[in-house]
């Protein structure tokens, strides 16, 4: 009997529903982890066929199967979906591909994170006792949601992949994959398309949140470019990808349009009311869960740091990737933070109001081989990982590259003779000419964020008392 005429009862042992999309299984709840930040070679991906190329709802498992892994562990891990149909064509890849991670979610007790090279699927205990103990069951629950909400997908085939060896031989491919879908939207300018695209399929776990896909601003996880959401809102106008009509284009340095922000607000229930396509100020982007990366300014150096999902260590002003993360998902829109894919920092509109690549500071070293070739002149004025540690290191760094951002210091410095200050109701013997994390307790007892408030405070040469303090506010995009 095929799968479509079966009931979920059926085919798994365990129960599937758009109910259990938004699971969450901790650590200590896993029975099995497939990818992860703890494994370095995971992927998952689509690929049209002809339909004599596949055979119709076979699951493939290439290594060992789910109860024959150990538990309490981490494995390399792919999925390779093959699809065919008289309308399927490759254009419709990385739409599919998006979807293995909403339909994974419907298994109960499976949770499915992020998407390409950076997968994490979680396979829970209670699932794994339940029976959930082969790559069949998921097969199967795939093969019939892809063909029940997708029907152009006439037929489909399902590889597991845990031979580690095979998973690496794999992965080169899938990265291969990827690149070129990339490619495609490279060169392709905003006021070259009548239309944008919106995607709404995160709105499972952060419910205000609206991806704007165009074509210089690839979506934030990574996985949706404007020709993907094109595609997929052409063979379903009404599903999570659809058109947004640009309307006026109010600011072409931040990216804001009209027809964006109105599309925003009624798809996030008024909950954000305006988009800046490309500035990590005032109003950003919104960020979900499942960013590729994340762009921070760092007020100590003026600058901005990028940090990518799978970087294990800190970033220089000492948070982590989730450190950063907690501040920025759910659907939020941060001021000074924004998710992102690192495909964007190719685009000619990379946070152009910030000044793009010029105000980057630091990036992982993964991060700037990704994107090696579009760095242009910062090549070597850029910070990694591997040129520093903390804020300090950063500075240093900076000036001896001489850094665009340097220049930016000159001007934000106070003569010498003006800053005096009392610290905290302290006498500072010696000030470093910024003031890090926590707060600054002035004179008059008003206490200041000393981090991430846009606000910074030079003091150089300083003496015991103060005379005069001067707080700049610093305006946006300088
Ligand atoms: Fe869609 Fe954006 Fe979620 Fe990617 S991050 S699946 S583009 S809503
Ligand atoms: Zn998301």
């Amino acid at each position: 009997m095929a799968l479509l005429e079966k009931s979920f009862k059926e085919i798994s042992p365990v129960d599937v529903g758009i109910i259990y999309e938004g699971e969450r299984l901790r650590w200590k709840e896993t029975h099995v982890e497939l990818g992860g930040i703890r494994c370095d070679k995971k992927f998952e991906v689509v690929k049209a066929r002809n339909m004599d190329e596949i055979e119709d709802e076979k699951t493939i498992v290439v290594g060992k199967d789910i109860g024959e892994l150990e538990p309490e562990n981490t494995y390399r891990f792919g999925i390779l979906v093959e699809v065919a149909g008289a309308q399927v064509e490759e254009e419709l890849e990385g739409v599919f591909e998006r979807r293995i991670h909403d339909f994974t979610n419907w298994i109960n007790g499976v949770m499915h994170l992020n998407q390409r090279y950076d997968v994490v699927i979680r396979i829970g205990k209670k699932t794994f006792k339940e029976g959930f103990t082969k790559f069949q069951y998921w097969g199967d629950v795939l093969c019939k949601l892809f063909k029940e909400e997708l029907p152009i997908i006439e037929k489909m085939q399902v590889t597991f992949i845990t031979d580690p060896d095979k998973v690496e031989e794999m992965y080169a491919k899938a990265l291969e994959i990827y690149e070129a879908r990339d490619a495609r939207a490279r060169g392709l300018r905003d006021e070259e398309v009548g239309e944008f695209y919106a995607c709404t399929l995160c709105q499972s776990f952060a419910p205000t949140h609206v991806c704007v896909v165009t074509p210089s601003r690839i979506s934030l996880c990574g996985a949706i470019s404007w020709f993907d959401a094109r595609a997929a809102a052409r063979i379903d106008p009404e599903g999570a990808n659809f058109p947004i009509e640009k309307g006026e284009l109010l600011d072409d340095v931040v990216g804001e349009y009209s027809g964006v922000n109105e599309i925003v607000k009624k798809r996030s229930m008024g909950e954000t009311e305006r988009v800046y396509l490309h500035s990590i100020f005032d109003y950003p982007h919104t960020s979900c869960g499942c960013f590729e990366a994340i762009a921070f300014y760092i007020p100590e150096v003026d600058g901005i740091g990028i940090v990518n999902r799978d970087f294990k260590g800190k970033t220089p002003n000492g948070l982590t990737f989730a450190e950063l993360s907690s501040q920025v998902g759910g659907g939020a829109q941060v001021n000074g933070f924004v998710g992102m894919a690192i495909e964007y920092i190719r685009s000619y509109k990379f946070l152009e109001k910030e000044g793009g690549l010029d105000r980057v500071v630091w990036m992982p070293q993964f991060v700037k081989d990704r994107v090696m070739d579009a760095l242009d002149g910062m090549t070597e004025k850029i910070a990694t990982e591997e040129d520093v540690e903390t804020l300090e290191d950063l500075e240093n760094f900076l000036r001896n590259a001489n850094h665009p951002v340097v220049e930016r210091w000159v001007e934000e410095e106070i003569p010498a003779e003006a800053a005096e200050v009392e610290v905290g109701g302290m006498v500072a013997p010696s000030l470093t000419p910024t003031i890090e994390a926590g707060t600054i307790t002035l004179p008059g007892g008003t206490l200041l964020p000393g981090i991430g408030g846009g606000v910074k405070i030079v003091l150089k040469g300083a003496k015991i008392y103060a005379e005069k303090v001067i707080i700049r506010k610093m305006e946006k995009g300088k």
